[in-house]
């Protein structure tokens, strides 16, 4: 077993605190991997505190996972020592199952291994996140990364991006496509970034007024402040697609009425009680209300290839882990530009 320093709570209202534990040895299909950065997204937040109700404790949160290979397995083809590689929301699956042959494997119908909070395949032992110096995972569940340049603003491509390039691409945004992102976050700025890369006519809504000249930075083409009702009424009816990227309770059916015919929108944002939804937001203009969950690993290996392509990363501000609570706070008030991402070397050396 391999001893590996991480970063655990041990109870929903509990603060953070150095846990040292144990990885499996690299079988054969495996290689461990020398954690250096890892992404802080908000599911950690929520499920530290439990806002879901599912949490297992104790629980080293972190899905937005990159280093270098340290060992790899002896029937290994597709890493080598001193690569780079990435690790997202999951670990493993059965590999079999209807949902696993359609390269969905986050919804695997035997078991969906998630990086954290979550078990192994057995669904006994516990599985332990990215706050944490290494992990050991299926090379077959690894992402290659190939732009090293920042490797940092990579990490949070393995959740944040994924889960924002995998609907535009499933609503079939681009060129011409009229595309509103809700919440200008860690998603939301992704989204904006993909929105615009594939050629659409992006709006930014937002309860932050002073994020507008972020999202014009980022690409974005308006910028509407939610609470405008009169700029919201303004634009009903307009709308291709949206993406709804908010972590808190909101208004679902003010956005629905900014769908055109047959528009869309999309949720990825999960806040901690459900919302409610008139029948006459959907009815009228024939609208759509979606839902979409992160990316299998075949997405999630084309996204990372567009942005290396594209030289799309995500903009960050690092932290050492001992900061954790204070991202935690942060975060939750939307204060954040756009991505934590804690460096691993402050745990090693803690
Ligand atoms: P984040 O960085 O905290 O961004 C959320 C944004 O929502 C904030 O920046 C803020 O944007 C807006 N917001 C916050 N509180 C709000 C409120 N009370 N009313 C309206 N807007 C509010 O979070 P994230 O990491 O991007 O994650 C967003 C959500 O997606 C979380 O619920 C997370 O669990 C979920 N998620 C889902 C998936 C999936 O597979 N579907 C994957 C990853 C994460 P403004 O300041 O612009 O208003
Ligand atoms: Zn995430």
């Amino acid at each position: 077993m391999l001893q590996t320093k991480g970063y655990a709570v041990e109870a929903a209202n509990a603060k953070f605190k150095n846990f040292d534990f144990e990885r499996r040895d690299v079988g054969a299909n495996d290689i461990l991997i020398e954690i250096e950065f890892c992404g802080v997204c908000h599911s950690d937040i929520h499920q530290a505190r439990n806002e879901w109700g599912n949490s297992i404790f104790p629980m080293v949160p972190g899905h937005e996972i990159v280093g270098r290979v340290k060992q790899i397995g002896e029937a290994v083809s597709k890493f080598k020592e001193g690569d780079y590689a990435g690790v997202g929301c999951f670990v493993d699956s059965c590999g079999t199952c209807e949902t696993c042959q359609a390269d969905v494997e986050q919804f695997c119908q035997v078991h969906c291994a998630q990086t954290y909070n979550s078990t192994e395949m057995d669904e006994k032992t516990p599985t332990y996140g990215g706050y944490s110096t290494q992990i050991v995972v299926k090379e077959d569940y690894a992402l290659k990364i190939t732009d090293t340049e920042n490797l940092a603003a990579i990490a949070p491509l393995l959740c944040a991006g994924i889960t924002t390039y995998s609907p535009l691409r499933k609503f079939k945004v681009g060129e011409g496509s009229k595309v509103g992102i809700v919440g200008l976050g860690g998603l939301g700025h992704m989204g904006v970034k993909f929105a615009v890369s594939m050629g659409a006519d992006v709006t930014v809504f937002s309860t932050s007024p002073s994020k507008e000249a972020d999202a014009k930075k980022l690409g974005a083409h308006h910028f509407v402040v939610s609470k405008n009702e009169e700029e919201m009424k303004a634009l009903g009816g307009q709308f291709d697609f949206i993406l709804d990227c908010v972590s808190a309770e909101h208004d679902l059916n003010a956005y629905l009425n900014l769908l055109r015919l047959d528009g869309t929108m999309c949720l990825v944002g999960v806040p901690e009680k459900p919302a409610p939804v008139h029948a006459f937001s959907l009815i009228q203009n024939n609208r759509s209300l979606a839902g979409s969950g992160i990316g299998g690993i075949k997405d999630t290996q084309e996204m990372l290839d567009y942005c290396a392509e594209k030289g799309i990363t995500s903009d960050i501000e690092m932290i050492n882990i001992q900061d954790i609570e204070n991202a935690y706070e942060r975060t939750i008030k939307g204060d954040v530009r756009y991505r934590f991402v804690i460096d691993i070397a402050s745990l090693k050396n803690a």
